[in-house]
């Protein structure tokens, strides 16, 4: 007779864009048969739990998978900061560290010389791994998996705007994922009985389908809304890929208004120093359209400041541009957190940012401004 063990827990996290997210859904998806598995991998960024079960469901856990993300030092200063946390949480823990960090594992390899029980594996090797690792398990675990159900949609992998701050471009290739194959995972998404699909993939505003060019983005987005039922959650893109047509089709009640458009600068020399494709001008352009057409727009947006080169009369004409607009969230980001680069190099932009942001001028964006990484 088979011995009736529990199920080994596996606990997921991932970190960045949707691109992780589709990993961690896909190596979720993998191993529920033979393990437990909860997949936090929505929203709580800056907290490493949500909740008590959740940190409970951590503590207990047999394998701890991170997808680590090393687009920017707060991101991977996060997940190095989660990784040390846990470890001590939940000592006996196999820690796994995988993603796209493991092109750029600098910072996390201190958490690595701190544990043994740390490795960094690659999709392939992980599958080997837990296939090693499964056992005979059928006895459900006590905890009851509902962390929130979004099918990931990869339909582009790669990013060629080449921002000079990204490390993006240089990581992937680009590939459009093709219109065919796309409409085969929808199908697999329905089956799942998920209620919202999210895009994964860096960039995906300009998506093509490669067999058929003129098919765009926003010719995706209505193909799903017309004969599909899922709801579109979760849409972040680069503010040129806000097309018209596109536009038009976000006031659609299918598609969340909880959307993103990380402009990251107000000023046109910290964009062109940026290398983003668009200045002022072009923005105002594409947000008036966007706030006049799509009605309950909860509008976000992302900010880096401390850029090099950034002076106080950019930070005060972003903040300036930023107050001509009712957005929902203002994600501020530091360039680096590193304190000797910050001062040798960047000046004290940071500084002219905390005493700037006082100003009763700028009481209205104050409400929506988050500092993510002071
Ligand atoms: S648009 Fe810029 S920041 Fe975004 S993924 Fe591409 S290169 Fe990176």
């Amino acid at each position: 007779m088979e011995k009736i063990v529990k199920k080994p827990i596996v606990f997921i996290k991932s970190y960045g864009c949707a691109f992780n997210r589709f990993c961690s859904e896909r190596l979720k998806n993998s191993l529920v048969d033979y393990f437990f598995v909860y997949n936090q991998s929505f929203g709580s960024d800056r907290n490493f739990f949500r909740n008590k079960k959740e940190e409970k469901i951590a503590s207990e856990a047999e394998y701890l998978v991170i997808f680590a993300c090393p687009i920017t030092r707060y991101l991977e200063k996060m997940s190095a900061d989660f990784i040390s946390n846990i470890a001590k949480s939940n000592k006996n823990a196999r820690i796994i560290i995988t993603g796209c960090s493991l092109s750029h594992p600098e910072t996390l390899l201190k958490n690595k010389q701190e544990n043994k029980n740390i490795s960094f594996l690659t999709d392939k090797e992980m599958q080997a791994f837990f296939k090693k690792n499964r056992g005979t398990a059928i006895k459900e675990n006590y905890f009851i998996n509902d962390a929130p159900r979004i099918g990931t949609l990869l339909i582009k992998i790669g990013c060629d705007n080449y921002c000079s701050y990204c490390i993006c471009p240089h990581i992937n290739k680009i590939k459009n994922v093709s219109l065919s194959e796309i409409k085969k995972e929808i199908k697999n998404i329905q089956k799942e009985r998920f209620e919202s699909i999210e895009f994964a993939g860096s960039c995906v505003g300009d998506w093509i389908n490669p067999k058929n060019k003129k098919f765009k983005f926003a010719d995706l987005v209505e193909f799903i809304l017309l004969k599909t039922d899922l709801k579109i959650v979760n849409l972040e893109l680069y503010p040129t890929d806000f097309t018209d047509n596109l536009i038009r089709l976000l006031a659609n009640n299918k598609i969340s208004k909880d959307i993103s458009i990380p402009i990251q600068s107000g000023s046109d020399r910290v964009l062109r120093l940026m290398g983003r494709k668009y200045d002022k001008a072009i923005l105002k352009k594409i947000l008036d359209n966007l706030f006049r057409s799509v009605s309950e727009l909860q509008l976000t947006t992302d900010i880096i400041i401390g850029f090099p080169g950034e002076t106080k009369n950019d930070l005060l004409e972003t903040l300036d541009f930023l107050k001509s607009f009712e957005f929902y969230r203002i994600d501020v980001y530091r360039y680096s957190n590193i304190k000797k680069l910050e001062k040798e190099i960047f000046g004290n932009s940071v500084d002219y940012f905390s005493e700037i942001i006082k100003d009763k001028k700028y009481k209205e964006i104050n409400k929506a401004i988050n500092l993510t990484s002071a």
